[in-house]
């Protein structure tokens, strides 16, 4: 029987992750609300924020740097870029350029270096050996495709962060916009160990340059160096159109037209890979955040949930460039496309490991 959400889009037929209480209110609202909730009220969150950038500020005053943070021109990491200038922070910023950038990010991140004057580093991966990793993941048939960027920019952010004793990363993460996320439409990109087994059995690639970084080196960087992690966004009241309006306004950065428009893989995977072959539609969950949040009402999300994934004519070209810079035919591409999805899980992973830290840090956090 089909069940949907009182508030927001999350149903039960997109995920098998879903269930509502009595009030009809489903388990990701209920998840947002607590994670709300546990931020405390506005005041206090302004509080928490400002005193920590201060904080921030001391405790580097001798260093280049305050803090380092990853940019990929979208939305998020956009403003946040804007709003730590605001606050007087010496930030370095660092791209990850893994060959599918839109020549729009490219634009957008030029606009917001030059308006702050922070220093970018940009990490250019190895094309040939990430698109063997990217490929070894469609072989796999696993949903996480983006689990190779994601890990590859957290473990280039971690060892710079140590390189440069930089002790506080900043992160775009947020409520507003991420909170809502169904655990069978992604993996956990910190696993490595699930990373280098799915390459392993899939490709016979060496890893040569690809950065990564294990469970145990992870604890090491983040006790030896004392390394935080500080997401910003979660206590300045963010509001998407507000910070629209203010990145065009103020720097002449253009907005995507999709979430994560800022790489053309991402936009292809969201909008063609995940809703042919995983039968997942990440619209859903984006959306229902934005209706969390206030951002947007239950009516507007339906409405924009009728626009098409993608436009016809741009599907075409967007499947014949996908093709030629992966260097895979149409047929093999199909056959991909029909073939059952396999569970990260079916690969090693250090899930394990992660859950008994999970687990440490939420019981001292009862404690304390
Ligand atoms: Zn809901």
């Amino acid at each position: 029987m089909y069940v949907e959400c009182q508030r927001c889009l999350m149903n039960s037929e997109i995920t098998q992750y879903f269930e509502v209480d009595e009030k009809g209110l489903c388990n990701y609202c209920r998840q947002y609300d607590r994670e709300i909730e546990m931020l405390g009220e506005d005041n206090f969150r302004r509080e928490y924020i400002y005193r920590k950038i201060e904080e921030i500020k001391k405790s580097s005053k001798n260093k280049p740097y305050d803090c380092i943070m990853g940019l990929s021109g979208g939305r998020d990491s956009s403003y946040l870029t804007w709003w730590l200038k605001k606050q007087g922070l010496r930030v370095l910023l660092v791209h990850l350029d893994n060959g599918w950038n839109s020549e729009l990010a490219v634009h957008n991140i030029n606009k917001l270096c030059r308006y702050t004057g922070f220093e970018l580093y940009t990490h250019v991966i190895d094309w040939e050996e990430f698109r063997e990793l990217q490929k070894a993941y469609i072989k796999a048939h696993v949903i996480d495709i983006e689990a190779l960027t994601d890990h590859a920019i957290y473990a280039i952010i971690l060892k710079l962060s140590a390189k440069h004793n930089i002790q506080y990363i900043i992160s775009g993460m947020n409520i507003t916009t991420e909170s809502i996320m169904p655990k069978d439409w992604v993996h956990n990109k910190k696993d490595a160990v699930n990373i280098l087994d799915i390459i392993k059995k899939n490709s016979r690639i060496k890893i040569r340059s690809y950065p990564y970084i294990s469970f145990f080196k992870n604890l090491f960087y983040h006790f030896y160096y004392k390394i935080e992690t500080v997401m910003p966004l979660n206590y300045i009241n963010y509001n998407i159109m507000e910070a629209d309006r203010v990145l065009k306004q103020e720097i002449g950065w253009v907005p995507y037209s999709r979430k994560h428009g800022e790489s053309f893989f991402t936009n292809f995977y969201q909008n063609y890979i995940l809703p042919v072959k995983f039968k997942v539609d990440k619209r859903y969950a984006h959306l229902s955040n934005l209706i969390c949040a206030g951002q947007m009402t239950k009516e507007e999300a339906k409405r924009k949930l009728l626009e098409p994934l993608y436009e016809s004519a741009d599907l075409q070209a967007d499947i014949e460039y996908f093709l030629k810079k992966m260097d895979m035919t149409i047929d093999e591409f199909n056959l991909y496309l029909k073939q059952p999805p396999v569970p990260h899980t079916y690969y090693k992973t250090d899930k394990v490991y992660w859950d008994r830290y999970f687990s440490i840090i939420n019981f001292y956090k009862k404690l304390f």
